[in-house]
């Protein structure tokens, strides 16, 4: 890109959160990234919070962990997705790292003198932040979303940093994107415009002029809707786009490109054109639509009331499903269903080719989750255990088969005779909450002869992403061993990092104290999910 100044492309969204901007950001990347640019995207949520750890799966959806142990917003996982590349903490920017980074410098004297302001004390930092994570990446291009919806007073600063970066970037260095939806009237069927109407005029108010929109919204954009958004908005109507209900997220890039959204961004920025190559993406998108065949797979969780709490590991299934023609079925399990007597282990499992026993904190549902666990290993359904689910696994196998009747977590019951999982050392001094657990990408070393050592295709070391504070109690492992229970991969310090069982005693029965789920992308399918839906398929 001749004389390189990085283009920042800002994402803003109206009326409603969860309109998409997230997959609209992630696609916005993939079209230029496949034009021939280096693409990054960072996501601002305006909360107070430093970072997602600390949130509710059921408020805020799942805590996606970065390479580097960010726990970041589930959008990261979008980008990550759709870019194929990885990210850092550092594209994860919020409200409570903003305004600690401001306190602190003020405290250090780094503002003598000075009244510190929202404007321009924290809009700066804003700014510096979003330019340093686009320099030190040294992208061509730098996506930026604000989480929320403008008006919400939290978001201000953000927008406000956003509009002096296209007066000191210079116009064309920047591009906005404004996400809003318009829905359809159930008693006449009518698309209504007024919502995304006013959602541009609160961003008018903000100075910000929307270079493009993108209409969310139930069925295609009828042709009356785009003239009235256009002309209310001052845009010509190329510059709106219908982003209209898909049957996968993953045709969300395909559905702009053949509106010419990237063609629009490519002239307003001043980026020579070249025709994105989609034709791989084109074939995963259709075996995601039409798999050879449809399997049942229990997800046994106790966050399944928001499904957003498991994004990576359904996305992880759907990408291992697309590449073995597999359409993986969820049937989403409550732990505490089965805990608390609500349905039948035997009834709900009897149909299904495989089960996730989903990660997860705290005693609620583990119960539930242990007794499924138990049916599933003596009745040989193939099961697949992340993180939590490999404890839980290491519980029921030390109770049933170990003979050790009362094992448990400390997480659990703190007080156990035999506590087969127990905090990690490096946590027995930790007394704080964010960011301190065990995080991030670490190696594991595979035990060759092993199911997962064949699966990573007999890789010695493999990297995967952490995110726990409790692990196997390393004095009870010759004991589970004796049993039968084989530790698979091993972790620097010599913690158990997976486990199985052997193929004589069960086809499929595999937990990794990691989450692979981060790093499947829909080109390079996670090689566990790939064996588990294989096993479930009985394609082995
Ligand atoms: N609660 C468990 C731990 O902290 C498992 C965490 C998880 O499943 N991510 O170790």
């Amino acid at each position: 890109m001749g004389n390189r100044k990085i283009k920042y492309i800002f994402v803003t969204g109206g009326v409603l959160s969860s309109v998409g901007k997230g997959i609209v950001t992630a696609s916005t990347g993939l079209l230029l990234k496949l034009m021939g640019y280096s693409v990054g995207a960072i996501k601002i949520d305006p909360y107070i919070n430093v970072d997602a750890g600390t949130m509710n799966p059921f408020m805020h959806g799942e805590v996606f962990v970065t390479e580097d142990g960010g726990e970041t917003d589930l959008d990261l996982g979008h980008y990550e997705r759709f870019l194929d590349v990885n990210l850092s903490k550092k594209h994860n920017i919020t409200t409570g790292q903003i305004y600690k980074t401001v306190i602190d410098k003020e405290r250090r004297g780094n503002y003598l003198g000075q009244t510190v302001q929202v404007i321009p004390h924290v809009t700066n930092e804003i700014k510096s932040r979003i330019r340093e994570v686009a320099i030190e990446t040294g992208v061509d291009i730098m996506l930026v979303e604000i989480g929320g919806t403008v008006g919400d007073i939290e978001g201000l600063p953000f927008l406000e940093a956003a509009r002096q970066m296209m007066i000191e970037e210079r116009p064309e260095n920047t591009f906005f994107v404004h996400v809003a939806l318009a829905p359809i009237l159930s008693a006449t069927g009518e698309q209504k415009t007024k919502p995304v109407q006013h959602s541009v005029y609160e961003l008018r108010r903000i100075g910000i002029l929307p270079n493009a929109i993108i209409v969310r919204t139930p069925r295609p954009l009828e042709e009356e809707a785009r003239r009235k958004i256009a002309l209310y908005s001052s845009l010509s109507e190329n510059a709106v786009f219908s982003n209209h209900d898909l049957e996968t997220i993953y045709e969300v890039p395909l559905l702009l490109k053949k509106q010419g959204y990237h063609i629009l961004v490519a002239k307003k920025l001043d980026l020579a054109y070249k025709e994105p190559e989609l034709n791989e993406w084109e074939d995963f998108v259709k075996k995601v639509k039409n798999p050879k065949m449809k399997i049942n797979i229990a997800m046994i969780g106790k966050y399944t009331r928001l499904k957003d709490s498991y994004m990576s590991i359904i996305e992880a299934l759907k990408h291992a499903g697309a590449y073995l023609g597999i359409g993986p079925n969820m049937i989403w399990i409550e732990a505490t269903d089965i805990e608390e007597g609500r349905i039948d282990i035997k009834d709900i499992l009897s149909n299904v080719s495989g089960a996730i026993i989903l990660p997860g904190f705290g005693k609620r549902g583990a119960e539930g989750k242990i007794s499924a666990i138990r049916y599933l290993r003596e009745n040989n359904i193939p099961v697949l255990g992340i993180c939590y689910g490999l404890q839980l696994m290491v519980i029921e196998f030390a109770r049933n088969v170990s003979n050790l009747k009362e094992a448990n977590s400390t997480e659990i019951n703190p007080t156990t005779p035999y506590p087969v999982i127990d905090l990690l050392p490096e946590q027995k001094t930790v007394r704080t909450l964010g960011g301190t657990m065990r995080l991030g990408a670490r190696p594991l070393h595979l035990v060759p002869g092993t199911t997962i050592y064949k699966l990573y295709g007999k890789a010695r070391v493999i990297y995967e992403r952490h995110r726990h504070r409790y692990e196997v109690n390393p004095r009870y492992v010759d004991r589970l061993v004796e049993n039968g229970l084989v530790v698979s991969a091993w972790s620097n310090e010599g913690l158990v990092e997976a486990i199985e069982l052997l193929p004589k005693d069960h086809t499929f029965y595999l937990a990794t104290q990691a989450h692979p789920e981060f790093k499947s992308r829909p080109l390079q399918p996670s090689p566990v999910y790939i064996g588990f839906l294989k096993a479930a398929a009985s394609l082995f």
